[in-house]
């Protein structure tokens, strides 16, 4: 079998990994496992995607070949066909280049793995043409999550989650029936600040905050994960992916982050997914569901790690906790606004110009003064998210 893949966001930690997860499948080829009685998969990269790091997408498409690269920045798009000179590559440039990619025929499988609500009108795309979507990138999830299922519900779009607790959920889940599930737990290493008082966070740094003690990710899931606005944005995620109601999702603080998520069936068996904290794993179920192959990352050592430990989030210091369940919980513009918000403070604070502790203080700013509308068109979602960002820079730097 061929499975046709296109990476939106090839340069990033996530699709970097996504590339050294197919080395290995396809490098399954060779070495070929006997005991597994069934025809190998190849994978074949057809497109991959870059903002603006050109160097590295020419450095990927000499050696992936795909058939098509994609710059976002259309300012680099001169520069990307110098670096690609000599090769048998399409070109495309521009913000529009990624939904071109989304929708090509010759895909069948879209690793969403751009940051931010930039990824929208992609995974909007793919799930139109009935693409297999491995979703990392979360934030369209979080906007338009009833969109973007029922889309894919409409034309047969898979939604395979890449993101580490969803991927937990998703293979906990198949241990019973989806009426059986009574509730989800999501796990969260609780970031760099989980012991710190609301007082201590007040003065913490932008290099405090890059330095994830587990995770090594880009740097706006990093923030996040400091702020916790990633668990509250994995809250909303869970919500539409598993159809699952607000008060049937629960959080819990897990600082080794070897239990990626748990479910709660309802005769009270919890079955939950561990693995080391390693990204290729969730990367690479996403593609090979339904099967499982060998995988590249090493393997869990419980002996090693002793002991597992659990505790409850801290909902005073980390208030978009508290946020995020109940923007979830009003649902229409109000998760547009929550993810808009953060994503134009991140980027503030990440140039230096505003103090951890405002990100969130933004964030509630914006929710507090927003008329949030229920029903919403796709026109309406983004209308709400580009106010969301005015108001942040307005707010941000009135005195
Ligand atoms: P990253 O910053 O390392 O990479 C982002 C990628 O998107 C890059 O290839 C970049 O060129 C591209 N990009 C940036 N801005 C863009 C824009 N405006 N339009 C189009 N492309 C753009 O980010 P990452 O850590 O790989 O995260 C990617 C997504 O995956 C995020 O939504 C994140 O929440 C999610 N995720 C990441 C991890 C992780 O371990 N890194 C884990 C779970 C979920
Ligand atoms: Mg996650």
């Amino acid at each position: 079998m061929l499975k046709r893949i296109a990476i939106l966001g090839s340069t990033g930690s996530i699709g970097k990994n996504a590339l050294r997860v197919i080395d290995s499948l396809n490098s399954l080829l060779v070495t070929r496992d006997s005991s597994l009685e069934r025809e190998k998969t190849r994978y074949e990269i057809v497109a991959l995607t870059a903002h603006s790091n050109v160097e590295l997408l020419a450095e990927q498409a000499r050696r992936y070949k795909p058939r098509f690269v994609a710059v976002t920045d259309a300012d680099y798009v001169e520069q990307l066909r110098k670096l690609t000179g000599g090769l048998d590559v399409e070109i495309l440039g521009g913000p529009g280049s990624l939904i071109e990619i989304a929708e090509l025929e010759g895909v069948d499988v879209v690793l969403t793995a751009v940051v931010g609500a930039a990824g929208l009108g992609a995974v909007l795309a793919a799930a139109k043409k009935g693409k297999t979507l491995a979703i990392a990138n979360k934030e369209p999830f979080v906007i338009a999550g009833e969109l973007l299922t029922k889309t894919a519900k409409e034309n047969s779009a898979q939604l395979l989650p890449v993101d580490s607790e969803h991927s937990a959920i998703f293979q906990a889940m198949q241990s019973g029936r989806r009426e059986e599930v009574n509730k989800i737990i999501l796990t969260s290493s609780g970031g760099p600040f989980r012991k710190m008082s609301i007082e201590e966070i007040q003065n913490v740094t932008l290099e405090q905050a890059l330095s994830h003690p587990v995770w090594d990710m880009g740097t706006k899931i990093t923030v996040d994960s400091a702020t916790m606005m990633n668990k509250a944005l994995e809250i909303i995620e869970a919500h539409w992916l598993f159809d699952m109601a607000v008060d049937k999702i629960e959080v819990l603080i897990h600082p080794e982050s070897i239990v990626h998520s748990l479910v709660e069936f309802v005769d009270g068996s919890v079955i939950a997914q561990l693995g080391r904290p390693d990204m290729c794993l969730p990367i690479q179920y996403a593609l090979t569901y339904p099967e499982r192959v060998a995988g590249i990352g090493e393997r869990l050592r419980l002996e090693e790690i002793g002991k597992l430990t659990f505790e409850k989030p801290n909902f005073e210091t980390f208030r978009a906790l508290s946020l995020g369940f109940e923007v979830a919980r009003t649902g229409g513009t109000a998760a547009v606004v929550f993810n808009a918000a953060n994503e134009a403070a991140v980027q503030e604070f990440l140039a230096g110009k505003i103090k951890f502790v405002r990100i969130v203080e933004l964030i509630e700013h914006c929710l507090n003064k927003h008329n949030v509308k229920i029903s919403v068109t796709l026109e309406e979602l983004l209308e709400a998210d580009a106010w969301a960002r005015k108001e942040v820079l307005e707010l941000a730097y009135s005195v």
